[in-house]
């Protein structure tokens, strides 16, 4: 049985001073319950500070983004061999506010993902379509493509230990929930696509989040979904309370 995942993405919120006190007000609250994985993924500069005060607590930290090379002159860059380092453990790969307004591309994203498991960093990749997509019946070969694009090139075992976050991007941030039959019926595509090119085992292993305006109030009908095995939730994740209802929710 695949474990739920709940996953915060921070995005570029909080102060110093508040993302320690998240960590002070959640660490000692989480379930503890093998079924369900939590972790926050925040900017950069918190990155030491929330890894040390989540040491012995059921709490990961990831990172938001990071370069692909080992390092060199990338000026502003940050790179895996650094958040391997602080003690990070997941890294989201490929977000579509990244692809829309960082020039991430799916070949950037793949170099990205192959980058993260040399590291020991776990990759959540993110795919979604945009409206237009949606409304053009472009979904599915959009996302098709996005995941073997992502994937090219990783072993089974690699695939299986990947986290794959399917956010519509007309869902985030917009407190538009794609339906939980709609979000699943996506899910359940992404992992018939890579029962494909991998194997069914591998296939049936991988973790496929769902995102866009996920929040206490819908949790349970999505995470109640076949192929929906945890959130990437933005908004949501920032309140203690809120997160830690979230992560309950996956018990
Ligand atoms: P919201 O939960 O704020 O819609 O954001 C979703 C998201 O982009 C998570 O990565």
């Amino acid at each position: 049985m695949r474990k739920k995942i709940i996953a915060g993405n921070w995005k570029m919120n909080k102060l110093a001073a508040e993302a320690d006190r998240f960590a002070g007000d959640v660490t000692g609250k989480l379930p503890d319950d093998d079924n369900v994985e939590a972790i926050v993924c925040a900017p950069f500069p918190f990155l030491p500070s929330l890894v040390e005060k989540a040491k012995g607590s059921n709490l990961q930290i990831g990172a938001q983004t990071m370069h692909f090379e080992e390092n060199g002159a990338f000026t502003g860059e940050v790179s895996p061999a650094m958040l391997q380092d602080l003690g990070v453990t997941h890294v989201v790969i490929g977000h579509s506010e990244r692809r829309e307004l960082f020039g991430e591309t799916d070949e950037s994203v793949n170099k990205k993902v192959h980058a993260a498991f040399s590291h020991g960093l776990t990759p959540i990749i993110c795919v979604g379509e945009t409206l237009e997509q949606r409304e053009a019946n472009d979904t599915m070969t959009h996302i098709e493509s996005q995941v073997r694009k992502a994937l090219e090139g990783l072993t089974n075992e690699q695939i299986a230990a990947s986290i794959i976050a399917y956010e519509p991007i007309w869902a985030i941030g917009t407190g538009k929930t794609a339906s939980s039959e709609d979000a699943n019926e996506v899910c359940t595509q992404i992992r018939t696509v890579v029962k494909g090119f991998a194997d069914e085992g591998t296939a049936e292993q991988l973790v496929i989040q769902y995102g866009g305006s996920v929040k206490p109030a819908n949790i349970d009908e999505l995470l109640a979904q076949s192929d929906i095995d945890g959130a990437l939730v933005g908004g949501a994740s920032l309140e203690p309370d809120s997160f830690l209802k979230l992560v309950e929710a996956g018990t």
